[in-house]
């Protein structure tokens, strides 16, 4: 039973395909009549031989030109500090944030007051879908710093009436104390960090499943949609695993449900979103893998139009059981377009061997080395486990489920317990020598 609690503004939420394309339409035409002052867009139109003002509904869009990340950090590099991409003085702002850099050079990201309430209700469909209220204790665990997952996500807390609880300038020890003491019922963090907690608690002793937390959400790579993953999760905390997608230049843009599907759903009410082939731009249909391009609709004074996200994904507009029409992506984000390894004429990211690997209970931490022989990848996974005997078994149920599910064959090497980097925010486990 989907109880009303479960929605944020359930009246959208629940708007018929077609009700929805037209609200995206109006969103659109006032986006658009923003950017009159936007001299990046402004310029990229004219370049491309439009006129900015005569885009009127969302399918007006596709004739714009995508945008890239790498413009974005040219633009800020010519024009020091922010870049043309900002369309007021800059008196109008107060938030600053930065991108974490794990993929190049920092893009600073700036909002204003009204922007600033349009994540907030981004991170309102994040809560209220993972069935959170004023009832529940939220813990995130971010680093402070000018990263925004951390401030979004404690100010997206307080927007639904919930009482926040920052672990940001903890350690693990500290966290999971705060935790526990605080009796925080749901946990903001990477899946990756999500474990590594689950991990330390261990250590000291302290079993979470009796804690409080009933609810995790998880973001900033993929994992709470792969089931193995889930699974581990879900195992280690005793709590329901919720997986949600966003970037700062981009937005809250995506959002798992109480029905837990597998997939989960695009926020098609605050943003447009178009799925095409990587290699060629084209748009494609459902039920294909392609790269997800977005143009966010609540952020005209620092907005992005088009923009290549880099992230794989597979389209349905299938009713789900939760009763949202929202679209959804299957097993959340995939992939990074840029990120995939190909072992023996075999594609995979690194999404999939972490799921894999995450499907043998034994391994607490592992590493994948990825190195060029003769032109292809091969794969070197180091993994930590309990003792010798237990990386005898572990070993074998990878190398096992490798050649079952991709037909490759990979090389297993032991670690000693603790000697594996662990991880906060996303995870560096893939490295690429030679
Ligand atoms: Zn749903």
């Amino acid at each position: 039973m989907t109880r009303a609690s479960h929605f944020y503004a359930q009246e959208i939420e629940t708007l018929s395909r077609e009700d929805l394309r037209k609200l995206q339409d109006q969103r659109v035409r006032s986006l658009i009549n923003e950017l009159s002052s936007n001299a990046f867009y402004q310029e990229k139109a004219r370049a491309a031989g439009l006129d900015l003002s005569r885009i009127e509904c969302a399918e007006d869009l596709r004739s714009l030109p995508f945008t890239t990340k790498q413009e974005l950090v040219d633009d800020q590099l010519e024009h020091p500090p922010f870049g043309r991409v900002l369309t007021y003085p800059i008196s109008r702002y107060r938030y600053f944030h930065q991108t974490s850099g794990t993929t190049g050079r920092p893009l600073k990201w700036l909002d204003t007051e009204e922007s600033w309430r349009w994540w907030l209700r981004s991170w309102g469909y994040v809560y209220r879908a993972a069935g959170v209220t004023s009832d529940d204790v939220v813990f995130c665990a971010f680093s402070f710093g000018p990263y925004l997952s951390h401030w979004a996500a404690i100010s997206g807390a307080w927007h639904i009436g919930a009482l926040c609880v920052s672990g940001g300038g903890m350690n693990s020890e500290q966290r999971i104390q705060s935790i526990v003491d605080n009796r925080a019922t749901v946990i903001v963090c990477t899946p990756t960090y999500a474990l590594h907690l689950a991990e330390a608690a261990r250590e000291l002793g302290i079993d979470l499943r009796s804690s409080a937390v009933r609810v995790g959400i998880h973001a900033g790579e993929p994992g709470a949609s792969l089931p193995n993953v889930k699974r581990a999760i879900e195992d280690a905390w005793g709590a329901t695993c919720f997986d949600h997608a966003g970037a700062t230049e981009a937005g809250a843009w995506a959002f798992d449900c109480e029905a837990q599907t597998g997939a989960i759903h695009l926020n098609d009410a605050e943003f447009i979103f178009e799925v095409i082939d990587p290699e060629s731009g084209e748009s494609i249909g459902e039920g294909q893998r392609g790269e997800l391009v977005i143009t966010n609709l609540g952020r005209g004074c620092m907005p992005v139009l088009r923009y290549r996200t880099g992230d794989l994904v597979e389209l349905t507009t299938e009713p789900c059981p939760c009763g949202r029409t929202f679209a959804r992506i299957k097993g959340g984000v995939v992939g990074r377009a840029d990120d995939m390894i190909i072992v023996r004429g075999v594609n995979l990211y690194p999404s999939a061997i972490d799921n894999l690997i995450r499907g043998v209970p034994l391994v607490s931490e592992y590493e994948v080395e990825i190195s060029r022989v003769s032109g292809l990848d091969e794969l070197l996974i180091r993994i930590e486990t309990p003792n010798s005997e237990s990386f005898t078994e572990a070993s074998h149920q990878l190398t096992h489920s490798f050649r079952t599910a991709h037909s490759i064959r990979v090389n297993v090497e032991h670690s000693p317990s603790g000697s594996l980097p662990r991880y906060e925010f996303k995870s560096r486990r893939f490295k690429r020598i030679g």
